[in-house]
């Protein structure tokens, strides 16, 4: 039994074994592949919007006045 290195993820839908020859890798399928994609147009993965504006807010603390 030759020794194979072979990736295996579970399909991020249904779980199931894929390996990273599979065409459809990391998805078992062009339908779980569809799956997610929906998931994304659907926002159902929510990318945390981060408010920039407070960042100029913040006063920079230097620690120089502790000696
Ligand atoms: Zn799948």
């Amino acid at each position: 039994m030759p020794r194979k290195r072979s990736i295996k993820l579970r399909c991020p839908i249904c779980k199931k074994l894929v390996t990273a020859a599979d065409p459809e890798f990391p998805f078992c399928s062009d339908r779980c592949r569809s799956i997610d994609l929906g998931k994304w147009a659907s926002g159902a993965y929510v990318i945390p919007s981060v408010e920039t504006e407070a960042d100029e807010a913040i006063p920079q603390s230097t620690p120089e006045d502790e000696d």
